[in-house]
Parts: structure tokens; C-alpha cells; sequence
């Protein structure tokens, strides 16, 4: 998708602080952080929002769950706890629309969120 600024940074095209990648995933630090640790998780296909999951294999979930879950190992949230987020539409707060995991951590979250 020519437009889309995730794909973009999946391809390479426009920076951003990269932290992990493989052939299915890419894992950066996001522009505008909401907390000390703010990291998004992105397949490198487009896929607009989860609405659109039927469209992915079946596994694409569990890696980018295990790539969050490896992320915040690595960066020593597993043990003080973190929180993964998935925007969906307008009302979820969606403002990108290519599916993306928020991984946040680094401070202690409010529920229910606002
Ligand atoms: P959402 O509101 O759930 O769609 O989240 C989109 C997120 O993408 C926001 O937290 C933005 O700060 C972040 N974002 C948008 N453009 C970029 C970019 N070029 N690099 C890093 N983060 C971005």
C-alpha cells in the first residue's frame, strides 16, 4: 500500500528506531511515546486493523504476541509488567491503519483506560 507510513517503514523507506525484525515482523519505537517503554508491533504485510485478520494466516497473531512477549523480556519489563494494546476503528482510537501492537511499559497503567 503506497501511502501507508508503516509499510513504509517496513520497506525501509522512512526511518525509524527499528528494535527487532524478521521476514514476518517489524518492532520500533514509537514518534510520540504514552510511556517510558512505547514500542509497536507490526506485520510487514498491510493489514488495515484486526477487522481485517481473516485476510492473514492463522499464525500471524501468536508471532507477533511471541515478538511483543520476547521484546519485553528483553527489556526487562516481564517482572514489573507491561501492557499490549490494540487500537481498532475510530472509537478504539485507531489513528494508523495498518495493524499494529502497542507495548508499553516502564510505568505503572490506569484502568480503565480513558
Ligand atoms: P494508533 O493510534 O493505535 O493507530 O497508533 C498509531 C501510533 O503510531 C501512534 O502512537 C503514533 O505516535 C505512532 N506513529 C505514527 N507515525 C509514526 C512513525 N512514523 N514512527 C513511529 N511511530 C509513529
Amino acid at each position: 500500500m503506497n501511502s501507508c507510513i508503516f509499510c513504509a517503514i517496513a520497506s525501509g523507506q522512512t526511518g525509524a528506531e527499528i528494535l527487532f525484525e524478521d521476514e514476518q515482523c517489524a518492532a520500533f519505537r514509537d514518534m510520540n511515546p504514552q510511556a517510558p517503554t512505547h514500542i509497536l508491533v507490526i506485520p510487514k504485510r498491510h493489514i488495515s486493523s484486526l477487522n481485517d485478520l481473516g485476510q492473514a494466516p492463522h499464525t500471524l497473531m501468536h508471532h507477533l504476541f511471541l515478538t511483543v512477549q520476547n521484546l519485553a523480556e528483553s527489556l526487562g519489563l516481564s517482572r514489573t509488567g507491561y501492557r499490549v494494546v490494540i487500537n481498532t476503528g475510530a472509537d478504539g482510537g485507531q489513528t494508523v491503519f495498518h495493524l499494529h501492537l502497542h507495548l508499553l511499559g516502564g510505568r505503572s497503567m490506569q484502568w480503565p483506560p480513558g
